[in-house]
C-alpha cells in the first residue's frame, strides 16, 4: 500500500503517517520524489484497513497496490529507476549501456584483451564469470576468486566497470567488495536465500531470468532484492526453454516492453545467452534495443574458437565492433543515445 502525501505536507505529517503504520504492525518507507512525497506500506499479506491512514493530516490518498511484486511494481514507483554507476554511467534513463566480455574469465591475456577491444568498440561494463555455472560438473568451472583480481586489473586499466556473476553467499561478499554490478544467473534467480543476500550487498545488481521463469516470477525475485533495500536492480532477458531445438533458447523480446509497463525497473537483453547462436546474436541485439532494452550484454573473446566456454555464440571482436555501430544508430532513432566509454572515469 502507498500513502500518497499532499504537495507540501511537513516532516512531521510525513513522520506521524510512519508511527501509524508501525503501531499497525507493519514496515514503512517514506519516499520522498520530484513531485510527490509517499510512504510505502509493506509488511502484510492481505488487503489492509487503511481507514486509520486516510484521516491523517497531510495524507492525499492511499492507494491499494494491486500486484504482488509491490515495490518492484509501476504502482509503487510510476518514474523509471535510473541505476547510477560509477563515471556516471548509468542504467534505465536515456543512455542504453553495452555490458561485454567473455562467458568465462581465462586468462590475464584474455581478459585484458578483452577488455581492451570491447572498450574500443564501445562497451562501457566489462561482463565475465569467475564462478560459472556450468550444467556439468565436469566442465570449465571458472577460476574464481582469482578471477576477480583479472576483473580488478582490466578496470584499472581501461576504465571499464565490472559486471560479475556470484553464485552463492560467500561469492556476493567478494564480488560485491570489487565489482560494479554483482550478477545473479538465470539458474539462481529463484534461490530466495541468495537473494535475500544480494539484496544486502550495497551494490546494484543485475538479475538474469530463470531458464522457464514467467515475467511475475522474475518480478517477484527482483521484489527480494527491493524488499532488502536495494533498489539499484537491473533486470536482464537472456532467453527461456522452449519445445523449439533450432537455438538455445528463446529469446523473449516481448518481455521488454511487457517489464517496463509493469515495472520501474530497467531491463537489458543477454542475446548471447537467449539464442546461443553468434550468428542471430546480432540480430537479435539490434533487435532488443529497438524493442526499448536498456542495454545489452554480448559475449566477447579475442578468439571465440578458444573460449573454455559459450565459444559457439560468442562474438569476434570485429562483429561487437560492427554490431555498436549499428547500434547506436538504432538508439538515436528512438531517441536514445548508447553510453560512451569517455564517460567511464570523467
Ligand atoms: C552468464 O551471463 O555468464 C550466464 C551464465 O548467463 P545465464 O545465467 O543467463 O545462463
Ligand atoms: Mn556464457
Amino acid at each position: 500500500m502507498l500513502i500518497v502525501m499532499r504537495h507540501g505536507a511537513t516532516a512531521d505529517e510525513v513522520q506521524k503517517v510512519v508511527s501509524v503504520i508501525e503501531e499497525m504492525g507493519y514496515q514503512a518507507t517514506p519516499m520522498p520524489g520530484a513531485q510527490r512525497t509517499a510512504v510505502g506500506l509493506v509488511g502484510n499479506d492481505g488487503r489492509v484497513d487503511a481507514s486509520r491512514l486516510e484521516g491523517l493530516p497531510g495524507v492525499q490518498e492511499v492507494i491499494h497496490v494491486s500486484k504482488p511484486y509491490k515495490q518492484v511494481s509501476r504502482e509503487w514507483r510510476p518514474e523509471p529507476t535510473v541505476v547510477k554507476l560509477a563515471g556516471g554511467v548509468t542504467v534505465g534513463g536515456t543512455e542504453v549501456v553495452a555490458m561485454a566480455g567473455p562467458c568465462s574469465l581465462e586468462t590475464e591475456r584474455q581478459v585484458l584483451e578483452s577488455a581492451r577491444l570491447v572498450k574500443e568498440a564501445g562497451a562501457v561494463i566489462l561482463r565475465g564469470g569467475a564462478w560459472k555455472p556450468r550444467s556439468s560438473p565436469y566442465s570449465f568451472q571458472g577460476l574464481g576468486r582469482p578471477g576477480l583480481k583479472l576483473l580488478a586489473k582490466a578496470r584499472e586499466e581501461t576504465g571499464l566497470l565490472i559486471c560479475t556473476e556470484a553464485m552463492d553467499p560467500d561469492g556476493v561478499g567478494w564480488v560485491s567488495e570489487m565489482a560494479d554490478i554483482v550478477q545473479i544467473g538465470a539458474r539462481n534467480m529463484q534461490n530466495f536465500s541468495l537473494l535475500k543476500v544480494a539484496g544486502r550487498c550495497g551494490k546494484p545488481i543485475l538479475l538474469k531470468r530463470g531458464i522457464s521463469a514467467t515475467i511475475v516470477e522474475l518480478l517477484l525475485s527482483a521484489e527480494y532484492l527491493l524488499a532488502e533495500g536495494n533498489y539499484d536492480v537491473i533486470l536482464c532477458e537472456r532467453g527461456v526453454r522452449s519445445f523449439d531445438t533450432m537455438t538455445r533458447n528463446l529469446f523473449d523480446l516481448t518481455a521488454i516492453p511487457v517489464v517496463h509497463k509493469l515495472s520501474h525497473l530497467p531491463i537489458i537483453a543477454d542475446p548471447s545467452h537467449g539464442t546461443g547462436l553468434r550468428d542471430k546474436v546480432i540480430p537479435m541485439a539490434r533487435a532488443a534495443i529497438a524493442a526499448g532494452a536498456d542495454g545489452i550484454m554480448v559475449e566477447v573473446h579475442p578468439n571465440p574458437e578458444e573460449a573454455l566456454s559459450d565459444g559457439a555464440q560468442t562474438l569476434y571482436p570485429d562483429q561487437f565492433t560492427q554490431l555498436m555501430r549499428e547500434v547506436r544508430i538504432i538508439a538515436e532513432a528512438i531517441g536514445r543515445r548508447v553510453a560512451e566509454p569517455a564517460a567511464v572515469g570523467a
